[in-house]
């Protein structure tokens, strides 16, 4: 389990992995469910509560790749931006989604409660910051979000954005008020223990190394069980394999990673006070305080398997570049996971054929669209809910294997190099119109004391100059002269 250090795979619940028991003998049920990541194990509670018999069979253990190892925001949306989604489907196909998502991250929050789920330490509100100055294009986003799809928003000024978060990298920001951060293992564990209260069983060190879906009753092979289905959900993200090797190929793979610092003390509180989960537009970083006085931050990604622990350098750096004044900062921990990445940016939900589903490809985004996704295919097949139908626009597209992969790390450094360069851009262009209200401001003072005007305003670099106007045509040339 090379991408997965250690370390984290120690802080996973004890209990849990003393519970692991794998499948040995031969089963019959209504749901088979591949992957007890987010979505098999929600698909697995929502099919339990209603009623079928399920079993979830896990290659390795629960949580074992990305699900276990995630940061716990939940917000509305999807990895693809709100603006592509609205190019690809129209307007009012992409409320409807957008509802889905938002009902995914309810969803989330009613199993996310103390009861249910002891320690799960919900927070409200999250961050969205914009790594360029781009406020007019905030105000249009602000009102699509509020207004158009009905999603409680608030802008926040650069002043704002930088009272509490004390850096000159980010400008203005949407706060999502109705977001939240949970505990991401308690979380995880958690619906695992519900799904089993439900009367779902877990099989963990199960893998399903073969599928036969013809027929009314399918075929799953393990290698030491057989189990027999009226639905297989397929749920096992990348690492898929072998059951349908061809949808496995129609995701690429992007290795996160992410860290939690030694305690800062109290110059934390001097460079951030927020107290929800950050995301920047541009996907690089995302952050929040833990423990009151730690950072988690995830931020490198890769389109290879590596070692955690390789990024604990580039993490702390990069915490330095966004918070200079923090200073050296240590990293306690470091750990991984693997997100599918579809190529058109939306989740694969779906009936593939009678009887076989498919639940995968959540990207960085995949609290509440696993928790839809779940929910919809559970009632699918439980209550004939059809709408899991709005996905089918986003077809299984290869990622292109291998070459995809070498090909999808280029792109990414490529948009990553160009996000930074964007956000440098802004930062100059702001310094520069700061230099030139200084400057200006002392020109006219100068100006005052001379007893002169001012020269004409030049544009501060990197703004187009204006057009010169011509003065009015006057309706008579030969006028007045007034
Ligand atoms: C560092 C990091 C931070 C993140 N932070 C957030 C966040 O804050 N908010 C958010 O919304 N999302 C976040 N994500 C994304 C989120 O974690 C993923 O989108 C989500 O966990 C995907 O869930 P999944 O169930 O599809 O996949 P997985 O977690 O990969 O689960 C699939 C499971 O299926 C099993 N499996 C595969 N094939 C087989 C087989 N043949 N037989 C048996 N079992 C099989 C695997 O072993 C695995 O356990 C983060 C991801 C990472 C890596």
């Amino acid at each position: 389990m090379s991408e997965i250090s250690a370390s984290a795979t120690n802080r996973n619940d004890a209990a849990a992995l003393r519970e692991r028991s794998r499948l040995s003998f031969d089963l019959d049920v209504d749901i088979c469910v591949v992957g007890a990541g987010l979505a098999g194990l929600t698909v697995a509670l929502e099919a339990a509560r209603l009623g079928a018999s399920v079993a979830v069979l896990e290659g390795r253990h629960v949580g074992w790749n990305a699900s276990g190892h995630q940061l716990g925001t939940v917000m509305p949306g999807y990895s693809l931006p709100i603006g592509d989604l609205i190019a690809r489907i129209g307007f009012e196909d992409t409320r409807e989604l957008w509802s889905l998502s938002k009902q995914g991250a309810e969803y989330v929050r009613a199993n996310a409660t103390e009861e249910l789920i002891p320690g799960i330490a919900l927070s409200e509100g999250a961050l969205e910051v914009s790594n360029v100055d781009v406020g007019d294009q905030l105000i249009s986003r602000l009102q699509m979000l509020g207004e158009d799809f009905e999603t409680e928003v608030e802008g926040w000024q650069v002043d704002r954005v930088r009272d509490q978060l004390r850096t000159d990298r980010y400008f203005h920001g949407v706060y999502y008020p109705r977001a939240f951060q949970i505990d991401g293992r308690k979380y995880l564990h958690g619906l695992a223990a519900l799904a089993k209260r439900a009367g779902a069983r877990i099989f963990e060190d199960t893998p399903v190394v073969s599928i036969d879906p013809s027929g009314i009753r399918k075929r799953i092979v393990t290698p030491s069980a057989r189990l027999r289905a009226s639905h297989i959900v397929l749920a096992g993200n990348i690492h898929l394999g072998a059951p349908l090797q061809r949808l496995s190929e129609t995701l690429l793979p992007v290795w996160r990673y992410a860290a939690v610092t030694a305690p800062l003390g109290e110059r934390l509180a001097e460079v951030m006070t927020f107290q929800g989960s950050v995301t920047d537009s541009d996907g690089i970083d995302h952050f929040r305080i833990v423990e009151g006085d730690r950072l988690m931050w995830a931020s490198p990604e890769t389109t290879w398997a590596a070692r955690p622990e390789r990024f604990a350098g580039a993490i702390a750096r990069r915490i330095r570049t966004v918070f200079p004044r923090l200073g050296k900062v240590d990293i306690a921990e470091v750990w991984g996971g693997a997100v599918g990445q579809t190529v058109h940016g939306m989740p694969q939900i779906g009936q593939l054929r009678r009887g076989l589903w498919v639940a995968s490809g959540f990207g960085r985004q995949g609290l509440n669209t696993s928790a839809m996704a779940g929910q919809l295919i559970a009632r699918s097949i439980l209550w004939g809910d059809e709408r899991w139908r709005l996905f089918s626009p986003f077809e299984l597209v290869w990622a292109g294997g291998p070459t995809g992969r070498v090909a999808g790390h280029v792109v990414g450094i490529w948009g990553r190099a160009g996000s930074a360069a964007a956000g440098a851009l802004a930062r100059y262009r702001e310094r520069a119109r700061v230099r030139e209200g200084i400057r200006e401001a002392r020109l006219v003072e100068a100006n005052r004391q001379a007893g002169t005007r001012p020269p004409q305003r030049r544009p501060p670099p990197g703004r187009p100059r204006p057009e010169r106007r011509r003065p009015p045509v006057a309706a008579n040339p030969e006028g007045d002269g007034g």
